[in-house]
């Protein structure tokens, strides 16, 4: 059975359903430019920042690298808040902004919040860079 996904679409600022799954890990080789972390490491940063800054309350959430050098696409928050996908092809400091900021679309999915960069997340984000002690400038 095709499963349906929706994923927000950074880049013309909506929700767009995604017919098939098309969220595999991709096996291409990394390229020049990857920050050359594992997965996992994405993965348990989430873990981190859910426990330091979400106090547990987006559950389990699939994290894992995506996307090309150059790409405009940053990070992917889809089915519903379970999903992450960040562009590796960046700083590790911008690798974990991306990370924050699709965590906010995970917590507005999961308190059934529209999943938007409204005022809502706009105070979330400002909110997230002090509580990060402005290490990661969650921005938008
Ligand atoms: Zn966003």
């Amino acid at each position: 059975m095709a499963r349906q996904f929706q994923y927000y679409s950074e880049k013309s600022d909506r929700f767009t359903w995604y017919p098939s799954v098309k969220f595999g890990k991709a096996k291409a080789p990394r390229q020049e430019g990857h920050i050359k972390r594992s997965d996992k490491w994405l993965q348990a940063k989430f873990q981190l920042f859910n426990k330091r800054y979400f106090g547990n309350s987006l559950g389990d959430c699939t994290c894992y690298f995506r996307g090309k050098p150059h790409s405009h696409y940053g990070g992917f928050c889809w089915n519903y808040g379970r999903g992450i996908t960040v562009n590796g092809y960046y700083s590790e400091k911008r690798v974990l902004a991306i990370l924050l900021h699709e965590m906010i679309h995970c917590e507005q999915f999961r308190t059934g919040k529209k999943a938007d960069h409204g005022r809502w997340f706009k105070s979330r984000a400002r909110e997230l860079t002090i509580l990060t002690k402005e290490k990661y400038g969650v921005v938008r």
